[in-house]
């Protein structure tokens, strides 16, 4: 019978447990096993009903039992120790606080006019729990150890994003194996959030304007992540209408008129947002902004607009807010980067009669635009005004950092691919978060009770005996096996199998057997279906009666993207066989629970992405954490870390044709696991321990472990970025003229610059052959071009430069110098700075010492203490 309606019944938590709810509240209890445990011995069955949710669960639980917990001294002891730890946690100084002197634990008093930043972090998705269903992929769940990391390491940080109705899709199939997507409704009552109210007393809105003059009003919440408030936006309100409720309703859905407003709402309002929060809470206003890709691009318009509004004129306000923003691309994909029709956002930024925006009060429209426009000038690009609008920017990892130098060199003519100012920071991984209890037991054992993100040798985890090691292994395939088992048998019952047939799902893997993981978002470039290039040899290594292998695969695909999906199906079919589905399987609606026991309980973590597409991947990092070994191509983080002695590397194939090069990486993935990774994974001692193996896994835990964790990474972030961008945001604040000056200063340059000139170049010193025509004396002669000197020798280098009117100190006049590749282009260069003599004259003294062809030049570029790069104003005279 159908219900003529609903309502829902929830038990009222009683006073003494009240303290539950703050614990609930607190994401924290997702990186500290005690607290979730805690919930887990409240109701163990409403926990896992809720979908291991809090906040959800509460409402769940019996009468009778709350009432019991209320009187279990136990229990209660538990959950206040629970509570001290957490406060505790939130309270205490932490690494931050030790680097930073002056910079308090809560962040409150660390304003701006010391430098110390206090970071706004901008990103379309966060991946922090199942129960925040947020996020999509690996851009979310990068954001959500960054918060994570940010939190353990005392960071001052707030994040903003997007408050979704409906969570990513979930994801199924159909008979035929093509993928069903499914939407689940995210209510905010059973959501770890709270409104964030202001002193009314009501929840605080922001707004921006539509072109059709209709005002949008959005409404923040927020999600405690440890230390760190996540403010989350939500257009879903009364007061505004069908359309613009619509606006945050799901992510990466609809056309580009949704991602625009999107991206205004989580730039322009999010901007808004935290200003107001800042307000209403003893949390400081940032002032370092980071942009985790280049959705939240809108957000620097808006602050210089709010510049602006203050009187600073359009390049003051640009050259201001670019000191205190990071950028970070995500992507070596041209594809992979949001392009918008310029006619669209003009209408959206909508100039009134004199060219200032309505959606931006203040900001010219056209100089605003002309930040984003590329050449051609139809085509907005989110990364271009990303570069823009950050002065310091960076790839994530390091060979990602290097294409993206190329992809955006033109950005910077004149200066070599090296040049590009874009940096690298490689991605990490919440380490609390993703090793697995098994795993975290044997850290804790091998190197104490200590915060281990703190520690960079992890050298003792090389005592781990194999002992030790197999029994971890073994228990987390055989949690693998029984998770996929139970996925097998739920997703055959959804594509309309009857239960009696599906004994055969209870037998399927085999908890001893090698097993291989493949699981990520299912894009071209990541080349799910490499492995079955040649089904038959594939089948054979599966079925091996000896020695065989298994693979557990997962992976969502956009639902617009049908190749992904075809992709997929194929997989699929493949794995229906009856021949291998005993071997292979496909476990649909890949998240952050799933990832969990799937990427512990693998062996061998493979990835195989047409190098160099793969800007960083994280999933493999997890595996390192929790003894799996890393089977990948040579990208991405891989790249700048592989090691033979800790994982195999799948040779990239150097042919143009794709079709060629996936057969050529495909035959090297088939070699590799059967002559190297099976004969390993099988081979026993005397024992009967799989010592070989284990001794790999020693050294990718001791080798690369420390260098995969977000500490590390928020680490870098902090030191290289934040608290240079807060330096110099700070600088501006404390010298009202600083962007007045500097502006004229760079008016002066540009107009001079044409003008210089490097005019002569010559090398003086002591000759050994090519000028012994000289008076013998002679130390000072001139070096002509081809020259031989001895190593060591002291040469000078004398440059004659004219300046077009700018002073000495205007400028960077250096000496390039390195040996010289086939096509006459000077690699890995030296830079060498020359000081300036009367005249024009400029000297530089020279210690050549590595013996072999040497090619020099010498060149001008603009300097300023403003300045981050040489390359920044895109200026540079070369002789
Ligand atoms: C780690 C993770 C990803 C990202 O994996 P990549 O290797 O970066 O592709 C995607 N989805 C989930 C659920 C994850 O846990």
């Amino acid at each position: 019978m159908k219900p003529l309606s609903t309502i829902t019944v929830s038990s009222e938590l009683p006073g003494a447990l009240e303290p539950l709810r703050e614990l609930a509240l607190n994401l924290r209890w997702t990186w500290r096993r005690q607290t979730a445990d805690l919930f887990r011995a409240l109701d163990a069955d409403a926990f896992t009903a809720s979908g291991e949710n809090p906040i959800a669960m509460l409402s769940r639980v019996s009468a009778g039992r709350l009432a019991e917990a209320a009187r279990d001294e136990s229990f209660l002891g538990r959950m206040r120790s629970e509570v001290g730890d957490l406060r505790t946690y939130l309270e205490s100084g932490r690494w931050f606080q030790r680097m930073v002197p002056g910079a308090s634990a809560s962040g409150a008093t660390a304003t701006g006019a010391t430098g110390t930043p206090s970071v706004a972090y901008f990103s379309m998705e966060f991946g922090i729990s199942p129960t925040l269903p947020i996020y999509s992929g690996g851009l979310g769940i990068l954001a959500g150890d960054h918060l994570k990391s940010a939190s353990d390491l005392g960071v001052p940080l707030v994040a903003i994003g997007l408050l979704y109705q409906w969570g990513y899709f979930s994801q199924s199939l159909d008979r035929s194996g093509w993928q069903q997507e499914n939407y689940k409704h995210n209510d905010p009552e059973k959501l770890p959030v709270e409104p964030v109210h202001g002193a009314d007393g009501e929840q605080l809105t922001v707004a921006v304007v539509l072109p059709d003059g209709r005002e949008v009003t959005i409404a923040l919440w927020k999600a405690q992540v440890g230390r760190i408030p996540l403010l989350l936006l939500d257009t879903n309100l009364e007061v505004n209408d069908e359309e613009a409720r619509q606006i945050t309703d799901r992510l990466y859905g609809g056309d580009h008129e949704h991602r625009i407003v999107q991206e205004i709402v989580l730039g322009i309002g999010g901007v808004r947002a935290v200003e107001a929060f800042a307000a209403a809470t003893d949390v400081p206003a940032p002032t370092v902004f980071h942009l985790n890709e280049g959705h939240a691009g809108f957000s620097g318009l808006e602050r210089v607009g709010r510049l602006m509004q203050s009187g600073a004129g359009f390049s003051e306000a640009v050259a201001e807010v670019r000191a205190g923003t990071v950028f970070t691309t995500h992507t070596p994909v041209p594809a992979g980067i949001d392009r918008f029709e310029a006619d669209r956002l003009r209408q959206y930024l909508g100039a009134d009669d004199s060219g200032i925006s309505r959606l931006i009060p203040a900001l010219p429209v056209e100089a605003a635009l002309a930040l984003g426009i590329e050449e051609g000038g139809d085509i907005f690009n989110m990364a271009q005004l990303g570069f823009r609008i950050a002065q310091r920017s960076n790839g994530v990892a390091k060979l990602h950092g290097a294409v993206s130098r190329a992809m955006f060199q033109d950005l910077y003519p004149g200066f070599d691919v090296p040049e590009v100012p874009i940096g690298s920071v490689t991605n990490g991984v919440h380490r609390r978060t993703w090793t697995s209890s098994v795993m975290d037991d044997l850290f804790k054992k091998a190197l104490g009770d200590v915060d281990v993100s703190s520690l960079s040798d992890w050298s003792a985890l090389s005592t781990l005996s194999d002992h030790e090691l197999t029994e971890a292994r073994d228990t987390l395939r055989e949690s693998l096996v029984t998770m996929a088992r139970s996925h097998v048998r739920e997703s055959w019952l959804r594509r309309g199998a009857d239960a009696a047939e599906l004994a055969w799902t209870d037998h399927i893997l085999d908890p001893k057997a090698l097993t291989i993981g493949f699981a990520r978002r299912v894009s071209t470039y990541k080349r799910l279906t490499l492995m079955l290039s040649d089904p038959e040899r594939f089948t054979r290594i599966l079925l091996d009666p000896e020695r065989p292998v298994q693979i557990v695969i997962a992976g969502k695909s956009h639902p617009a993207d049908r190749p992904g999906k075809e992709f997929l199906q194929q997989l699929v079919q493949f794995a229906d066989d009856h021949g291998v589905r005993h071997r292979i399987a496909f476990l649909p609606d890949y998240d952050i629970a799933m990832a969990s026991v799937l990427i512990a309980g693998s062996d061998v973590w493979l990835n195989n992405p047409i190098r160099p597409e793969e800007a960083s991947g994280t999933s493999g990092m997890k595996a390192v954490l929790n003894g799996g070994l890393t089977f990948s191509v040579s990208d991405g983080w891989w790249d700048e870390m592989k090691d033979d002695e800790a994982g195999w590397t799948i040779p990239t194939a150097g042919v143009e044709d794709q079709s060629e090069r996936d057969r050529l990486e495909a035959e090297a993935l088939y070699e590799i696991l059967e002559g190297r990774i099976v004969p390993q994974f099988y081979e026993r001692d005397a024992r009967g321990l799989q010592h070989t193996w284990m001794t790999t896994v020693r050294s990718s835990l001791v080798a690369i472990a420390p260098q995969i964790t977000a500490a590390r990474m928020v680490r870098d972030y902090v030191t290289e970025l934040y608290l240079p961008a807060a330096r110099a945001a700070s600088a501006f604040r404390s010298d009202l003229s600083l962007a007045s000056t500097f502006t004229a200063w760079k008016a002066d340059v540009q107009a001079a610059w044409s003008g210089v000139r490097v005019s002569a170049v010559s090398l003086e010193g002591a000759v050994d052959r090519a000028a012994s025509s000289s008076s013998e004396s002679s130390s000072r002669a001139e070096i002509t071009s081809g020259a031989e000197i001895t190593s060591g020798a002291e040469i000078s280098l004398v440059a004659q430069v004219d300046l077009a009117g700018l002073r000495a100190e205007d400028v960077l006049v250096e000496a390039v110098l390195g040996a010289v590749d086939a096509e006459g282009e000077i690699i890995d260069a030296q830079l060498i700075p020359l000081q300036s003599e009367e005249n024009g004259r400029w000297t530089a003294r020279l210690a050549l010492s590595v013996p072999g062809e040497v090619g020099y030049t010498v060149r001008v570029t603009p300097q300023h203490p403003v300045l981050a790069h040489r390359a920044e104003l895109g200026l540079v005279a070369t002789a």
